[in-house]
């Protein structure tokens, strides 16, 4: 029997498109499913976050052809700044710290909103002729043997292929159904997003607080605005979001604190639950589970889609490699490799997210003094700095090659 497609992606978030069209660019016959119209995907109020895109997210990004449809609304993030509520202790990150070897240093990373990132993924999408979506439809299962896949979808339809890539979120109903247990737990914390408006230029540089209830931060936007992620203990989120639009800035502003000038929230407010999640393993038989539904981290780092975008990545890497050599690109020895290259990197950052969290979201003295001077060490100690920026922008392990500026 002949395949449908080479491959099968099921979601089509950020994570599952970016697959889709960086298989489909270089050639691949892809087929991605969701139950999601795309229409509704790119409407104002579907999503409100914007993403810190670290400096190697970025260069995958561009190395896919999808940078020049995002570069105008991306703001550069020049310099970070960490501090401890009150303390006037903090650890301050600047891109220029970074000797790339006599090049003009890059910026850390880029804010761009997630509405921005899905209009350019699926304005590509659309624009691939190897490339099908089938919204509207749901991937009900997943059967494989050694002779290939089956993904059957809620209308009864099959899609014959070599391998099925499980980008369907954090509830993953393909790693349910292979089988696949997880980890994961719910913080008792929920992050409030929105956008304020201000006075003075924000410079592109990112700010967090650590605040008792979680981390407050500021990312840099386009045109004097501001994206805030302001994580709050759980059972208090539902008042404070529906407080009143003076009340709500009251609060909003006593932890932004006056430093960009006046300011106002503009726009919406969303809410978010976090939770921690690591599915034991990332693949099953002709199956590979990439982004939410592999991990989900804590966003006190804005790791999370960095992680999902070097999944891609990787298993970009594998697919393509493997189909220029004329093999099988859903064998087992291809998806064993993608497991142990990816399976570190979103261990290492829910471990270091979470410890994060739990460190700075408590008042005992004691361990604000400790890790007060734990980052004015840090700040001090030009090395140790520098490999902790190198962490954020993505440049560390080994690099798949899109992220290390290299074509697929
Ligand atoms: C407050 C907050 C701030 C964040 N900030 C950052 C940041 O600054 N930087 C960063 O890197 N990350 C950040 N993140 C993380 C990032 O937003 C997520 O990692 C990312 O959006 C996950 O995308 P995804 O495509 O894996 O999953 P999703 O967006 O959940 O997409 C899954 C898709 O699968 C579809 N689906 C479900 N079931 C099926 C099925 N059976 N068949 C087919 N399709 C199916 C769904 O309809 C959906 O469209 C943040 C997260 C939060 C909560």
């Amino acid at each position: 029997m002949t395949d449908d497609a080479e491959l099968v992606v099921a979601g089509a978030g950020l994570n599952g498109l970016l697959l889709a069209v960086a298989c489909a660019g270089a050639g691949l016959s892809v087929a991605v499913v969701d139950p999601q119209d795309p229409a509704a995907m790119l409407d104002q109020g579907f999503d409100g976050r914007t993403s810190a895109i670290a400096y190697g997210s970025q260069r995958v990004l561009a190395g896919i052809g999808l940078w020049p449809a995002v570069a105008a609304e991306a703001e550069p993030i020049l310099e970070i700044r960490v501090a401890d509520d009150n303390s006037p202790f903090f650890l301050h990150y600047d891109h220029r710290d970074l000797g790339m070897g006599g090049e003009p240093a890059p910026p850390l990373g880029y804010i761009v909103e997630n509405r921005v990132l899905r209009r350019a993924l699926l304005a590509r999408a659309r624009a691939l002729p190897t490339l099908r979506l089938l919204a509207g439809r749901r991937i009900d299962a997943v059967e494989a043997d050694a002779g290939g896949a089956v993904a059957r979808l809620d209308d009864g339809e099959e899609r014959r292929c070599r391998l099925v890539a499980a980008a369907d979120g954090q509830d993953s109903p393909l790693r349910r159904g292979a089988q696949i247990r997880a980890v994961a737990w719910r913080y008792k914390q929920t992050s409030i997003v929105t956008t304020v408006a201000h006075a003075r230029p924000h410079a592109g540089i990112a700010v967090e607080h650590f605040l008792p209830a979680g981390p407050f931060a500021i990312l840099p936007m386009r045109a004097n605005r501001s994206s805030i992620v302001w994580t709050e203990q759980a059972d208090l989120a539902p008042a404070i979001l529906a407080l009143p639009e003076a009340e709500f800035a009251a609060e909003l502003k006593a932890r932004f604190g006056n430093f960009l000038g006046p300011l106002e929230p503009v726009g919406p407010r969303w809410s978010y639950p976090l939770s921690l999640l690591l599915a034991e393993r990332y693949v099953a038989r002709r199956l590979a589970l990439v982004g939410e539904a592999a991990h989900v981290i804590h966003p006190i780092a804005g790791q999370g889609l960095n992680i999902g975008i070097r999944d891609i990545a990787a298993l970009a890497e594998l697919i393509v490699d493997r189909r220029r050599l004329g093999r099988d690109i859903g064998d087992d020895e291809l998806l064993a490799r993608y497991q142990r290259w990816r399976r570190t990197d979103a261990l290492v950052l829910a471990a270091v997210t979470d410890g994060l969290n739990r460190l700075f979201s408590n008042t005992l003295a004691p361990l604000q003094l400790a890790r007060d001077l734990g980052l004015a060490a840090v700040n001090r100690l030009p090395p140790a700095k520098r490999l902790l920026m190198r962490h954020a922008m993505g440049l560390f392990g080994e690099l798949p090659r899109l992220a290390n500026g290299e074509p697929l």
